[in-house]
């Protein structure tokens, strides 16, 4: 996998919050046109690297690279121009809008190749419709957001990551708090969306989500990898069983 086209590439990137360093010297490489995943125990520090790389907080050093084009330290707008959308491990929508109001609002923060695209043709409404239809919440596009399930609120958000037309997917924790069906669905679609080019950047604690799903995984300890490889590698590599286990 060390010859896999680079997709997201940070060098040494670091952040610190006070006196914890969350990422330290994390240098990391995705693949692009596959399922990466990023994983590691509780406070290794995935999230703050998920925040960094998509320009949520700017890393205090080290370099960030999407497809060769520098990101380091550029805003959310700018990052998702470049073809990187995400959701969000505490799920966001609008919860007193409509399902369909949710997807209409999501693709004006995305790309501006989306934004063109979903001007010249068909127009939002049909798009959303089908990606509404695609993702299985169809149903439901009259109602509030905040009247749906978790799973169903999950599935909205990545429908309307989906409205941008996203290169590279980021997810953070989709798995999370959500029942096994709709963790099932969400696993489906991230493999027919992958089939179709879509990578994927994901942070995940359900194990069997991730050693199913993934095509390269990077272990997280301490706030920089330790072991990165597929997931029959990873399973057995004892670094990883040892920073689970806290020995
Ligand atoms: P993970 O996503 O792997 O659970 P995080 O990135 O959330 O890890 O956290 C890594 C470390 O950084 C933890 O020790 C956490 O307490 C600390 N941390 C994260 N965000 C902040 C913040 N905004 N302020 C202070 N400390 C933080």
């Amino acid at each position: 996998t060390k010859s896999g086209i680079r997709s997201l590439e940070t060098v040494e990137l670091t952040k610190s919050f006070g006196g914890v360093t969350a990422v330290n010297k994390a240098t990391v490489t995705f693949h692009h046109g596959k399922v990466n995943a990023l994983i590691g125990p509780n406070g290794s520090g995935k999230t703050t690297f998920f925040n960094c790389v998509t320009g949520m907080i700017k890393p205090d050093s080290g370099q960030a690279t999407y497809r060769g084009q520098d990101i380091t330290g550029k805003a959310p707008h700018r990052i998702a121009r470049a073809g990187i959308g995400r959701s969000f491990q505490l799920c966001r929508v609008f919860p007193r809008m409509t399902v369909l109001e949710n997807m209409l609002v999501a693709v004006r923060n995305t790309s501006l190749r989306a934004q063109l695209a979903s001007s010249r043709h068909s127009g939002d409404i049909e798009r959303a419709r089908g990606l509404l239809n695609r993702v299985g919440i169809d149903h439901l596009e009259h109602a509030e957001a905040r009247n749906l399930s978790y799973g169903q609120q999950k599935l909205l958000e990545l429908a309307g990551v989906l409205m941008g037309d996203p290169e590279t997917i980021m997810l953070d924790e989709p798995a999370g708090g959500v029942n096994p069906a709709l963790i099932g669905r969400i696993g489906t679609l991230v493999q027919e969306l992958n089939a179709e080019g879509k990578t994927f950047l994901i942070v995940e604690h359900n194990m069997d989500m991730v050693m199913s799903l993934s095509d390269h995984v990077v272990v997280f300890d301490r706030g920089r990898p330790i072991a990165d490889g597929p997931p029959s590698v990873i399973k057995t590599d004892p670094r990883v069983l040892e920073a689970y286990l806290g020995v």
